[in-house]
């Protein structure tokens, strides 16, 4: 390890891109071997009228190996939570059990037709009622639906349920309050869903400014939205005032539930007073996620709220058998069928094998590592607030900045040389040059160790040699990028020549 950290700038990687498969192979390179035609030969070009290709297309001709290589060589250039700890605060990057990968992938689930009858789906039916039931005891909210597809879209869900719930009073309500630490998809959705947002400070204590809620609060606020605990990693202490608050003022209160894995079995929204909550499966859950879906962001609801939640939603009958039904008021469909599935598969399979006890266990676990992790660091590097935290935390590289000029984005690159993914950076909002650093319970003391003597040693670093450190990474497959420019000019194709 420390020889491979002794890398100056300059350098060279250790795992550089190589050639594309377009430059790899030879025209007569094949990986596949067709049997030999046993139907009559036909021209495809006199069949179809003349109306072929005449040039052949631009494809790549390699053999097995080379195609095995240069996917192999693909996959060692990304990071993932099977090649290091990924620290990603909020987005709850622990590691999920391979087993439920197998489950999901059982025949009886994976090959299901969504329009086969219902009698022959009476399985399926089942499992999302044991998954709905269990998510509603976790959250201590009755009323359940599976289709959203991602936590943004959950949100979606709710509030057009709390638009649909206030119109069916005939009450014109066009406000959305949200904290200063809100997830950004919080704002979005709450102006997708044609409401404005009017935002709340935080207090010294890293939660919701009461006095300030209460001063914005008024008969035309829809909903407080809010996460608990927040993106600081914070349980709001004050969370019952707030709610009882929003309620005060006839609004409904939301809880973004994307945190969920710091409080499972140890406290619940539906107690705390909100009134709906979205889970993000893919945090908590047990489907990976980073790489693009599928997810999915079950919604749970109070009982005056269920009758307008997106169906069809899948029950039990008096006769025991299982069925699909319309709630009476819905929002109608947000999803098609019944949303992603075989993420309802995992998160099922990983809750009974857990128990309720077990799920207790894991928000236990991750609380336990964020807080040790927080010890650790607090002496290195500010603490942004100084309270025990829940499963994340938020320091500050503000002290590096100030010292020696090394910001926490030179920081979070220079982790990527240690053997780590960086941890959530520039958010919250509210903390300058802030690092979000959540272990989850899947990391053992060693690797938490690790990771802590790594931001240890960074800091030491920013003070002996600052260019060391503004210079990274040097060990991986390529250095810093202009992030901007990808994001706005991005080049996507691959141009042959001629
Ligand atoms: C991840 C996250 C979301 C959004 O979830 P997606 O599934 O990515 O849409 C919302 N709020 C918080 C606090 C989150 O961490």
């Amino acid at each position: 390890m420390t020889e491979k950290l002794s890398h100056t700038p300059g350098a060279a990687p250790s795992r550089g891109p190589r050639r594309l498969i377009f430059e790899t192979g030879a025209p007569e390179s094949r990986c596949v071997m067709p049997p030999a035609l046993d139907v009559p030969d036909v021209d495809l070009g006199a069949a179809l009228g003349g109306a072929v290709r005449v040039e052949p297309p631009v494809i790549p001709h390699v053999t097995e190996v080379e195609i095995a290589r240069h996917y192999a060589h693909l996959a060692s250039m990304n990071f993932g939570v099977d090649s290091g700890s990924y620290p990603l605060g909020s987005c709850t990057m622990k590691y999920n059990p391979r087993v439920n990968e197998d489950l999901a992938r059982l025949e009886g689930f994976a090959g299901l037709h969504p329009y086969q009858p219902e009698a022959t789906v009476q399985g399926a039916l089942e499992l999302m009622v044991g998954l709905a039931d269990a998510l509603a005891e976790v959250s201590g909210l009755p009323a359940v639906t599976l289709q959203p597809a991602a936590g943004a879209h959950g949100e979606l869900t709710a509030l057009m349920c709390f638009r649909a719930y206030h119109r069916d009073r005939g009450d014109v309500r066009k406000r959305v309050i949200i904290p200063d630490t809100a997830h950004g998809t919080n704002p979005a959705t709450v102006a997708m869903c044609g409401y404005e947002v009017t935002t709340v400070p935080s207090d010294e204590r890293g939660g919701v400014d009461l006095d300030a809620l209460n001063s914005v609060l008024g008969t035309d606020v829809a909903a407080v939205m809010l996460t608990n605990p927040n993106t600081l990693g914070l349980f709001d202490e004050n969370i019952l005032e707030i709610t009882a608050a929003a309620h005060g003022a006839g609004a409904l209160a939301y809880c973004d539930g994307a945190n969920l894995n710091a409080i499972m079995g140890i406290s619940r929204p539906g107690d705390m007073g909100f009134d709906a909550l979205h889970v993000n499966l893919h945090k908590t859950f047990s489907t990976p996620h980073g790489g693009g879906g599928p997810g999915a962001g079950p919604v749970c609801v109070v009982s005056r709220l269920a009758p307008y939640l997106p169906g069809p939603i899948p029950h039990r009958r008096t006769d025991g058998s299982y069925g699909l039904a319309l709630p009476e008021r819905s929002i109608g469909r947000v999803r098609s069928f019944y949303g992603n599935f075989g993420v309802l598969v995992k998160a099922y399979a990983y809750v009974r094998a857990l128990g309720g006890e077990g799920l207790r266990e894991v928000s236990e676990q991750a609380v336990l590592s964020a807080n040790y992790l927080k010890e650790r660091l607090r002496d290195t590097y500010e603490l942004a607030y100084d309270r025990t935290c829940m499963h994340e935390f938020v320091l500050s590289g503000s002290r590096q900045k100030r010292e020696h000029g090394v910001r926490t984005l030179d920081i979070a690159k220079r982790l990527l040389d240690h053997g780590f993914h960086p941890p959530t950076v520039y958010f919250p909002l509210i903390v300058e040059e802030a690092l979000m650093i959540e272990p989850t319970e899947t990391e053992s003391l060693e690797e938490l160790d690790r990771f802590a003597d790594a931001m240890i040693a960074i800091a030491e670093e920013a003070k002996r040699d600052p260019e060391l450190v503004k210079g990274a990474p040097y060990t991986t497959p390529v250095r810093r990028l202009d992030e901007a420019g990808a994001a706005r000019n991005p080049d996507l194709r691959y141009r042959t020549e001629g």
